[in-house]
């Protein structure tokens, strides 16, 4: 349930409602909006005395919270919530931007599917970030369906990741596939992407909500938008509030396409929670000639940016060559979707000169 505090109410008194959810033996969220403080009280239902609540100093109501998702839900967090990416200093020394994604800032991460090796990286970096994108991608750690293909180069692959993103001033955003590997990626990474095959992993949701780095939360592959609600809920509900929802496209019975894009789930996540939301064009089309149409519509719908990848010799990638951008579009891409961006009161940040 959520706990609505007067306009004008005094810390003292949410500090005292905070304490009572507590000893009631839930977990306190403070949402503070521009005029009133709101606390979600968070716990097995059946524990709190709402009576009791509603009774305290400086409460003006207590309502319950209809939606199964109580953190992730509009009821809870009215504003649109903006998460930052990056911010601080790397584990190697470098000062990381902070990249904002939500309310009117629109955020591109691109880069390749896999980090295959150092030199490829940093040429597809350095692209990318000419072209726009203000956060770098790469796989470390790979989700494959034959466990014959390439799995990626691990923490070799994280290192070289930061390197390269402190050295052009992104911060990097890569996959954690498995809760053994969190505290490792945390070390390097700016941003976890839980991949779309582990949108249901709850234990791996729970281990990336311990820490305080975002996570980038794909759509799974036949999830609805409740039950990626749902799964936003596990890292929020440990407090992280930095998740970023990310569709990817679902499995329908089309088989022209890898995925199906689900437009629709932009307005509909949009509406019922305050979390932003990008897309994955290229996962979903599964071929170049269909990414940036994909991009464009995800925007224009509302999207709060784009992940997308991105290689300078897509035939030559050891993952995902054929959906792979060439810099050349992408740049041509980022030019559109920033008009995009102007129509639905958004705006990318611009990536500043290269040194
Ligand atoms: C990826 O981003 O490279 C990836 C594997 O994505 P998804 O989990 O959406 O398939
Ligand atoms: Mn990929």
């Amino acid at each position: 349930m959520i706990v609505v505090m007067n306009p004008n109410a005094a810390q003292a008194s949410i500090d005292r409602v905070v304490s009572e959810i507590e000893r009631m033996g839930s977990t306190a969220h403070l949402s503070r909006g521009q005029f009133r403080t709101v606390i979600g009280a968070v716990g097995e239902e059946g524990q709190l005395d709402q009576n009791h609540l509603a009774s305290l100093d400086g409460v003006e109501k207590v309502v319950p919270i209809m939606k199964p998702y109580k953190l992730a839900s509009r009821e809870f967090h009215d504003e649109d919530s903006v998460v930052i990416v990056g911010g601080g200093r790397s584990v190697m020394g470098g000062d990381v931007p902070a990249v904002k994604v939500g309310g009117t800032h629109a955020a591109c991460i691109a880069g390749p599917c896999a980090v295959e090796n150092e030199q490829m990286l940093n040429k597809i970096a350095r692209h990318v970030r000419d072209g726009g994108a203000t956060i770098l991608r790469g796989g470390a750690f790979k989700p494959r369906t034959s466990p014959y293909s390439f799995q990626g180069h691990g923490e070799t692959a994280l290192k070289w990741m930061r390197t390269c993103g402190d050295e052009l001033g992104m911060p990097i955003c890569t996959e954690v596939m498995d809760t053994r590997q969190v505290e490792l990626i945390e070390k390097y990474t700016d941003m976890f992407q839980i991949g779309a095959r582990n949108m249901q992993n709850f234990d791996l949701l729970r281990e990336v909500g311990k820490t305080r780095k975002p996570v980038l939360l794909k759509r799974g592959l036949a999830a609805t938008v409740k039950d990626w609600l749902l799964s936003a809920e596990y890292v929020l509900s440990q407090g992280n509030r930095g998740v970023v929802l990310c569709e990817r496209g679902i499995k329908t019975f089309e088989d022209s396409i890898r995925y199906t894009m689900d437009i629709t789930s932009i307005p509909v996540a949009k509406q019922w929670s305050h979390l932003p939301i990008i897309v994955d064009p290229s996962h979903a089309a599964g071929k170049r000639d269909w990414v940036p149409a994909l991009a464009l519509a995800g925007m224009a719908a509302g999207a709060h940016g784009i992940i997308v990848e991105v290689h300078y010799n897509p035939a030559e990638a050891q993952c995902d060559g054929p959906q792979a951008l060439l810099p050349e579009t992408f740049k041509t891409l980022m030019g559109q979707l920033r008009q995009i961006a102007a129509v639905t009161q958004k705006e990318f940040a611009e990536a500043g000169q290269l040194v």
